[in-house]
């Protein structure tokens, strides 16, 4: 059935499989209004656009598993591969309450688009278990764990689909993953996860490598619009692994970090917080809620706050078309998955903020789980300068090409990194030709 409603003011005229409802598309509508921005700039390769208008595979889930107290409880899992053309599925596994299945399909269909963007050899996927794991015992989190690895083991394996972390997932989750998988094959397979420990077959610079990569392609921005980093002034939502990192290396630039929001809290100091001091807050607290030194902020100030740059790296949606008008920074790094809505998006260009896309600007934690796969392949492991000096080189030449296209076309970064990233999926799309 062809449906032609609108969503979020938008016309969308797309075939909607019967698992979607139009007025409730919610992720997954943001995703398909961005290909649609890009269609007009595919060539001939339009004709096979509508391939990304559809996850190849969308696999859900029960997860069962017996509480501490006895009782049965059932969670909602999904693992959805976006497109593999260009390789096997690649993306994050997320835990959270309010994970859906439009959510998994957008998260998955923007890992084919940043896999493409930086060239490596993958398609997109993304995993999510709808649950919130703070309610949950670490024995409850394991068995959780294990069994949807166990049940998305169908579908997941070192050469078809492999995941890595993502909001609420981390080291100890991916080592689960790796000795589930490996237990049901019989043979042990680190390379079937990244963003392992690694004592188990990780890669040095994993932890680090998104926040490095956002922090990489600002520097290379920001030399692009003659900002100088040692004077910025930053505000960053989210103070996990992606936050937390590119906010330590911005201040190690000499730049002022002076607003951070995380789900506990948002806190201000003029002059720049102390970020090393306020991650190891953040490990004994689990907030930047209560940060000595810091003032406290209301939480919708946050996005008043005066900076340079702004980083969401938090969740998806939260720059909105009710707070994009308010924001004061000349530059935003997406270090969130879909932190901006289309419509924000336009009141940001029509305001000549630049802002460097999800697609290309957090694609460093990808960049260095396709190293420690290689890693893993080889059984031969790599030296720490050696990975951050190719993620740098990777990153940099992939930016420029998008920095490039944008010029050429006189598009914003995001459309540029859609149109570089659609054609090279397309492309070979059309390589391998339609099966059978
Ligand atoms: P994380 O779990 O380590 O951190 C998430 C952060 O967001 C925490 O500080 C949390 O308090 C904060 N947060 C949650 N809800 C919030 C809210 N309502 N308001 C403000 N802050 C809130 O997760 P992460 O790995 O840092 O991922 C953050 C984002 O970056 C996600 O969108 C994720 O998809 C994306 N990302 C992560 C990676 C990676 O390698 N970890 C790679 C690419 C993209």
């Amino acid at each position: 059935m062809t449906n032609t409603a609108s969503t979020a003011g938008v016309s969308t005229a797309h075939a909607l499989p019967s698992y979607l409802q139009a007025d409730h598309l919610g992720p997954w509508g943001i995703y398909l209004q961005q290909v649609d921005r890009v269609i007009p700039y595919l060539g001939s390769l339009a004709r096979w656009a509508e391939t990304l208008k559809r996850p190849k595979r969308a696999l859900i889930v029960d997860v069962p598993i017996a509480l501490d107290n006895g009782t049965i409880a059932h969670f909602e899992g999904y693992r959805v591969q976006h497109n593999i053309s260009r390789g096997p599925g690649k993306g994050g596994v997320r835990f959270h309450q309010n994970v859906t299945l439009s959510e998994v399909m957008a998260l998955a269909a923007w890992m084919s688009i940043k896999n493409a963007a930086v060239n490596v050899p993958y398609g997109g996927a993304k995993g999510g278990i709808r649950v919130d794991p703070r309610t949950l015992s670490i024995g409850e989190l394991e068995r959780m764990t294990r069994r949807y690895t166990s049940e998305i083991g169908l579908i997941i394996g070192p050469s078809k689909d492999i995941p890595a972390p993502d909001v609420n997932t981390n080291e100890q989750i991916m080592a689960w993953m790796m000795d589930t998988y490996s237990m049901n094959e019989g043979a042990t397979s680190t390379g079937v996860v990244t963003g392992k420990p690694v004592d188990l077959g990780g890669s040095l610079g994993r932890r680090e490598a998104t926040g490095r990569g956002v922090y990489t392609v600002g520097a290379q921005a920001a030399r692009h619009i003659g900002m100088d980093i040692s004077k910025a002034r930053l505000a960053v939502q989210g103070f996990g692994n992606v936050g937390s990192v590119a906010a330590r290396l911005f201040a190690a630039g000499g730049a002022r970090v002076v607003a951070v929001q995380d789900h506990g809290g948002t806190i201000y100091r003029g002059d720049g917080l102390d970020t090393v001091a306020l991650s190891a807050h953040v490990a004994r607290h689990g907030s930047v809620a209560g940060f000595e030194g810091a003032g406290a902020l209301e939480s919708d100030r946050f996005w008043d706050t005066e900076c340079d740059i702004l980083i969401p790296a938090a969740l998806e949606q939260q720059i909105t078309a009710a707070n994009a008008s308010r924001i004061r920074a000349r530059m935003i790094i997406e270090g969130a998955n879909g932190p901006t809505t289309p419509e924000a998006d336009d009141i940001l260009q029509e305001r000549n903020i630049l802002v460097l896309p999800d697609v290309i600007a957090n694609a460093g934690g990808v960049t260095v789980s396709y190293f420690e796969w290689v890693q893993d392949f080889s059984s031969f492991f790599w030296t720490e300068d050696e990975i951050n000096a190719r993620l740098v080189r990777i990153m940099t030449e992939a930016f420029d090409v998008v920095w490039n296209t944008a010029q050429q076309h006189g598009v914003s970064l995001r459309t540029a990194t859609f149109i570089v990233g659609c054609q090279r999926i397309l492309h070979a799309r059309e390589l391998r030709g339609l099966y059978p």
